[in-house]
């Protein structure tokens, strides 16, 4: 996804087709003495996708099969299709708001996205996986076969235990849905989010709510926009009460709001940033003739989770850094990601997902597209570690292993807590002499 990357050569890049495949390419890697690592969307932040060894590629394992309450999908399925196949039947599988991220990153290490309040994060609806293990093996774990590898793969994160090529979840049925999107005014922002902090978590299951904060060109000179979106899922009525609530907590008028029932498609279609586009058309250039998103040149995020709600003097810092240290030619957000709800009440040593208690979430990025400008990705990163040093005297120190961060100083407590002891047994198990391995790897 990200073009950043590209400079790093693998020896080889090995295409699978099936499960065999996979199998026969992790054979060849080891007898070869040759590193291998696993892709299936290409979207880790880190770039742990791709290496000097060899790459294998699962993205053509993307079969979705939808049987009565049941969805299967390859681990190379990504989200677009995935929504495509279930909503036809009405159904669908809570994954997250990216066309093109694929199965296999998102499902193994959490899966945040228009549902997850309502029902739970996507490891939340994991049956079962297929994995190719180290030893070659092919094994489907679930409650019953390969308890601990099944709690494992749901949160441990990609890359850790084997390479997973099907997946079985249980999807939930969808309906219309009232998508709404409020802005306010950029001296209105600290009133906002902190109304939307005490609102939205705590607030009914069928509510979605995030705030972007974007800036688009932080050369300064231009104020950040505030938007504040989301969907709810119950009855219409209601959820505009609910919206109506949240702006009488603030108790400035928002600067626009619109809160309108569409259908599910049409919805995530916009959601994924692609309103108007065929499914085939949401997809990434060269997947297919119709592709039409493009690759990204560069994109840095830092962010955390936050377990309590953040004083005003908090927030303040927190806005402040979206402008500090202006650069031209960098895009700068900073969102808020509201959880609460159906992912909340799931224990946290239930499935290896351990961040059960977040109120939220909230990550800055910088990203530069088309072009990276001369010492951009300095500055970008530069900027991001500063207000990543004002975000975590605020944060709970826990971090999304979904969102991986190769600056991250303790990140294996950030990510897994206190199921890292038992994702390091599951680890020892199955892969005891680390062919799997990246630098953040349990
Ligand atoms: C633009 C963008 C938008 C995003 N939006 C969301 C969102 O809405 N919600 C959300 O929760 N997350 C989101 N993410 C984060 C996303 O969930 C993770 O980056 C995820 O790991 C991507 O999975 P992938 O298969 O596409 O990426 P990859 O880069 O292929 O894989 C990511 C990691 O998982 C490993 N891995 C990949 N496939 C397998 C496999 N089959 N078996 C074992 N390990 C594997 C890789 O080796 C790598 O370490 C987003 C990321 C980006 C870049």
């Amino acid at each position: 996804m990200l073009k950043q990357f590209d400079d790093i050569r693998p020896r080889a890049v090995v295409r699978c087709r099936s499960a065999e495949d996979v199998a026969e390419a992790v054979g060849f890697a080891r007898s070869h003495g040759i590193r291998c690592v696993v892709r299936s969307g290409g979207h880790s932040f880190a770039g742990y996708s791709t290496g000097a060894g060899m790459v294998i590629d699962v993205s053509g394992l993307h079969r979705i099969e939808v049987a009565g309450d049941v969805v299967r999908a390859g681990a190379g399925a990504q989200l677009v299709d995935l929504y495509d196949a279930t909503l036809r039947h009405s159904l669908a599988v809570p994954t997250g708001w990216c066309p093109t991220v694929a199965l296999g990153g998102l499902a193994l290490g959490g899966g945040i996205g228009l549902e997850t309040r309502k029902h739970g994060f996507t490891v939340d609806h994991v049956l079962s996986a297929t994995l190719v293990l180290a030893d070659g093996r092919t094994v489907t774990c679930d409650e019953h076969r390969h308890p601990d590898l099944y709690w494992a793969v749901r949160g441990g994160g990609g890359g850790n235990f084997g390479i997973a090529v099907e997946f079985a979840f249980r999807p939930v049925p969808v309906g219309d849905l009232l998508d709404y999107r409020l802005t306010w005014p950029w001296e209105d922002a600290t009133a906002v989010v902190d109304a939307w902090q005490r609102w939205a978590p705590d607030a009914p299951d069928d509510l979605a709510s995030v705030i972007n904060i974007g800036v688009e060109d932080a050369g300064g000179g231009s104020a950040p926009d505030l938007t504040v979106a989301g969907v709810w899922h119950g009855e219409p009525a209601a959820g505009e009460r609910l919206l109506r609530e949240l702006t009488d907590r603030v108790g400035r008028a928002p600067a626009s709001w619109s809160a309108t029932v569409r259908d599910y498609r049409a919805t995530i279609m916009d959601w994924f940033d692609c309103d108007g586009f065929t499914p085939a058309e949401a997809h990434l250039v060269g997947h297919n003739p119709a592709a039409r998103i493009e690759r990204y040149a560069f994109s840095v995020s830092r962010g955390g989770f936050f377990d309590s709600v953040v004083p005003a003097a908090g927030l303040k810092e927190l806005l402040a850094a979206v402008t500090d240290r202006p650069f031209a030619g960098q895009r700068r957000d900073l969102n808020f990601i509201a959880l609460g709800g159906a992912g909340n009440r799931v224990a946290p040593d239930a499935t290896a997902f351990v961040h059960r208690g977040a109120r939220f979430y909230a990550g800055y990025s910088a990203d530069m597209d088309p072009v990276v400008p001369e010492h951009g990705p300095q500055a970008a990163r530069a900027w991001i570690d500063g207000a990543f040093g004002t975000l975590s005297r605020w944060w709970s120190g826990r971090s999304y292993q979904n969102f991986m961060d190769s600056r991250l100083a303790d990140w294996r407590r950030a990510y897994y807590g206190e199921n890292l002891a038992r994702l390091q047994r599951v680890k020892q198990r199955y892969d005891a002499e680390r062919f799997f391995d990246f630098p953040q790897a349990i």
